[in-house]
């Protein structure tokens, strides 16, 4: 379930690591967030931002799709969705 991980959290902010995305992506539903920040705080690619109040948005081309984000977010905001990278 998990995808290659880095040992410093942000350590690989200088390569496009959204390619080393295998299986799937995050999808931020933007219903119930709380603005607890946990997603931002547990993604160790530092590629969740506040785009507005409790509005929440990844970069995917930062995103390995480890899904650390969906696991902690208390309100099952996040789901993670397959997703075809051949097309
Ligand atoms: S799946 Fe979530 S925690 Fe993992 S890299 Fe992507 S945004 Fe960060
Ligand atoms: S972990 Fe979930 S509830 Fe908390 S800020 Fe992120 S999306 Fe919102």
């Amino acid at each position: 379930m998990f995808g290659p991980l880095v040992s410093k959290p942000g350590s690989s902010r200088k390569n496009k690591t959204g390619s080393w995305r295998i299986e799937s992506k995050p999808n931020f539903l933007k219903k119930n967030c709380l603005g607890c920040k946990l997603c931002v705080l547990v993604c160790p690619e530092n590629c969740v931002k506040e785009t507005a109040k409790n509005v929440f948005e990844v970069d995917l081309s930062y995103c390995k799709g480890c899904g650390m984000c969906a696991m902690i977010c208390p309100k099952k905001e996040i789901e993670m969705v397959k997703e075809d990278k051949s097309k």
